[in-house]
């Protein structure tokens, strides 16, 4: 198995969506009133060449997102940036890799947040999986209005239903296994979206954390800080307790979407150290 960090751009956002100020309504609120922005942070996407085929994880951003300075949407309009050119797209990227559109088995999404799915255009022919709540959460007029892009998906675009089982997984409750050989595992890690998934991945003793948004990186999951944008403190305090306890539990490469450190880490399989 072979594991690549894809880097589809980057983005910029407001520091106190990264690490949250205060708890509830008042952290939410915070996003909106900082002033100061972060570095420019990559935005990951993850392929996984598995004997069984490939599969992608997120798929990025895609050059669409250039334009969101108009949107009328406040978050969009004035708490995020993007930068990213066509060749940085994931689709041109698999092509380097030498991986064809056909040749992906599926993709699966963590969330649906734009910049995760910023490149579905490049798998028109592709099984995508998508949990079910997080689709109904962002999909029409509410989900503009909750901040997702529906808007900027493939007419085409109807993902199948990521359904997690009560099976847990380690720490974490419910869980789906997404190859025959049982070693990528969709699980549940609520709290940056309500139906957000990471995916695991086993390889030679070693777990790798695709983490999507679960933490923007790794010393804010260490430390248990909740993001600004989580709709509810205690559900993704848990989380990231239970991602804590994975890594405890088995050497783990925490590979957080927007984790200046995550491609550096994968190359090295530098483990969590707790
Ligand atoms: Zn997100």
């Amino acid at each position: 198995m072979k594991l690549h960090a894809i880097q589809t751009g980057s983005v910029r956002i407001k520091t106190a969506q990264v690490e949250g100020r205060g708890r509830g309504l008042r952290r939410r609120l915070a996003v909106f009133t900082d002033r100061n922005w972060t570095q420019w942070l990559p935005s990951f996407a993850w392929v996984i060449e598995h004997p069984e085929g490939v599969i992608v994880v997120d798929t990025g951003q895609g050059t669409h997102l250039l334009d969101t300075a108009t949107s009328l949407h406040p978050y969009a309009r004035w708490e995020v940036a993007f930068r990213i050119e066509r060749d940085q797209e994931i689709g041109p990227q698999l092509h380097a890799l030498g991986i064809g559109p056909r040749d992906v088995k599926r993709v699966v999404l963590t969330h649906l947040h734009c910049d995760h799915d910023g490149g579905l255009a490049h798998f028109p022919q592709t099984e995508i999986l998508v949990a079910r709540g997080e689709f109904q959460m962002a999909r029409g007029w509410m989900g503009r209005i909750r901040g997702y892009l529906p808007n900027r998906w493939p007419s085409w675009f109807d993902p199948a239903p990521l359904d997690l089982a009560a099976v847990p997984y380690g720490p974490f409750a419910s869980s789906r296994r997404l190859t025959t050989a049982g070693d990528v595992i969709a699980v549940a890690t609520p709290g940056h979206t309500r139906d957000h998934v990471s995916v695991v991945v086993e390889d030679q003793g070693t777990t790798f954390f695709l983490a999507g948004d679960a933490s923007y990186d790794e010393r804010l999951m260490l430390a248990g800080r909740v993001d600004g944008v989580s709709a509810n403190d205690d559900v993704a305090g848990a989380t990231l307790r239970a991602i804590r306890h994975l890594a405890k539990d088995r050497p783990t490469v925490y590979l957080p979407t927007h984790d200046p450190q995550s491609a550096a880490r994968l190359a090295s399989r530098s483990l969590v150290a707790t």
